[in-house]
């Protein structure tokens, strides 16, 4: 705490993960030996750099940009670009700690890190976006590279802003070098998928858990939060496995849509307009309302996707979801749950996926995009869904033997972060002191 002042958000992540791996640190004197605790919790380089650019009515503005390359000891740092105007050093940290188990939990060769800024792209015209990102990626281009860093997209980095980005990094450096970052458009080395990797990993993840107990999406009540890349594709993937997504959010409000959310639609206002969710009310008919102000936990549903942000869904929340009959919660966003909520969902038993596991498809996939790229290759959609759906399989599977192994049955968040843990905390070891 005394060394990272105010960094609220990093300092809940490493807590979280603390608390789970106290078992591991008794079996394995070896890793309170050499610190590994200490050291996996300073991260190797941290970037802040300045970013100018000159917005429509000629005005200079001024951003900070940050990457935090937290962990190499299991591949190049790898993780996204979040560009929000509440982003500052606590929120990159966070990011970057929770993204070196996530990556660790995945079984793929990826370290841990994250960037971004505090631009914030909304009711930006594409031409201020583009002097942004130039501006940005001429002082990222130096730090990051196929066998370094390779970033991709987070909040408010989606395909345009990774265009923009490569598209200046290839200038400056006059190297076409697909591999360095992630999230690319098919058209210029993008993988099918990576699109929809997160949100579709996440209904898996889901799927599965709904599967260990016996029953599955089809026919349930479904509400997500968030109508970015993640919830739109989470949506998609629940309406084809059968289950009714009745609500979704943004950062002003909630929609509720008894007949189930018209994706085609919402993806319209929001890939395409880049407009609000009030107008997918507006246009949708008289059977669906705009909440505004409000916290979507309150529509009752029996699974939760919470796929906006992070600490999203208070204790209060969770409480209300319980009540409602929410039996299973997946966290697509990056912790959306606060630690009241995670204690209040375990102890009522509800089938609870932290995002380290739940939402990892999204940089599983980079990994397989940067394999692609390694060996210029691309897989059909088919095959490449198929590969996210088996390591969703797989790192679910893993989380449930880990709880097991350590005595806790059904937690999801004690088997992500151990085994995590675990992976890094022996490639750390085999490494030496680094
Ligand atoms: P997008 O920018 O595409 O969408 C974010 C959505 O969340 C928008 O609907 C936005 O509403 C809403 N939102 C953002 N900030 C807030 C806030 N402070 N309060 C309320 N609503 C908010 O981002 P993504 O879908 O890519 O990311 C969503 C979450 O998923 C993040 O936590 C991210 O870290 C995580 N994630 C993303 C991955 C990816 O592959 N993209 C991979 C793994 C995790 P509005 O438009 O009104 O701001």
């Amino acid at each position: 705490l005394r060394r990272n002042p105010g960094e609220v958000e990093f300092h809940q992540a490493v807590r979280e993960v603390l608390e789970s791996i106290g078992p591991v640190l008794g079996k394995h004197p070896e890793y309170a030996e050499s610190k590994i605790i200490e050291r996996i919790c300073e991260p190797e380089r941290q970037i802040i750099f300045r970013v100018p650019w000159i917005d429509d009515s000629g005005e200079v503005q001024i951003n900070r940009g940050f990457r935090v390359e937290f962990n190499s000891a299991l591949g190049p740092y790898k993780g996204g670009l979040r560009f929000h105007p509440s982003v500052y050093l606590g929120i990159i940290k966070f990011l970057g700690f929770e993204q070196i188990f996530k990556n660790g939990l995945t079984g793929l060769p990826i370290g841990g890190g994250k960037g971004g800024s505090d631009f914030d792209p909304k009711g930006r015209s594409d031409r201020e976006v583009m002097a942004f990102c130039q501006s940005f990626m001429t002082e990222l281009y130096r730090h990051i590279g196929e066998y370094t860093d390779v970033p991709a997209g987070d909040i408010g980095v989606g395909g345009r802003e990774i265009g923009y980005l490569f598209g200046q990094y290839k200038r400056i450096t006059n190297r076409y070098e697909s591999g360095v970052i992630t999230g690319k458009g098919l058209a210029y080395g993008g993988a099918q998928v990576r699109t929809e990797a997160t949100g579709y990993g996440c209904a898996f993840f889901v799927d599965e858990m709904l599967k260990a107990r016996g029953t599955s999406f089809d026919g349930k009540r479904v509400v997500v939060s968030g109508s970015g890349n993640v919830a739109v594709y989470t949506i998609e993937k629940i309406e084809q496995l059968g289950g009714i997504v009745v609500a979704c959010s943004d950062s002003s409000g909630y929609v509720v849509d008894e007949k189930g959310i018209d994706l085609a639609l919402l993806k319209h206002i929001k890939q395409v307009e880049r407009g609000r969710l009030e107008t997918y009310a507006a246009r949708r008919g008289d059977h669906v309302s705009f909440v505004p102000g409000r916290s979507v936990w309150e529509v009752p549903c029996e699974v939760a996707m919470p796929s906006a942000t992070q600490n999203e869904i208070t204790g209060r929340d969770a409480a209300f979801l319980v009540q409602n009959g929410c039996i299973a919660v997946g966290e697509g966003a990056n912790m959306p749950t606060m630690p009241e909520g995670i204690r209040v969902f375990l102890e009522a038993g509800v089938a609870f996926g932290p995002g380290k596991a739940a939402n990892a498809g999204g940089v599983a996939t980079s990994a397989l995009e940067m394999q692609q790229n390694a060996s210029r290759d691309s897989w059909t959609f088919e095959y490449s869904e198929h590969k996210l759906q088996e390591i969703m399989r797989d790192i679910h599977g893993r989380c449930l033997q880990t709880a097991d192994e350590y005595g806790m049955p059904g937690d999801y968040v004690a088997g992500a972060n151990i085994d995590g843990f675990r992976r890094v905390a022996d490639a750390m070891l085999s490494l030496g002191l680094i």
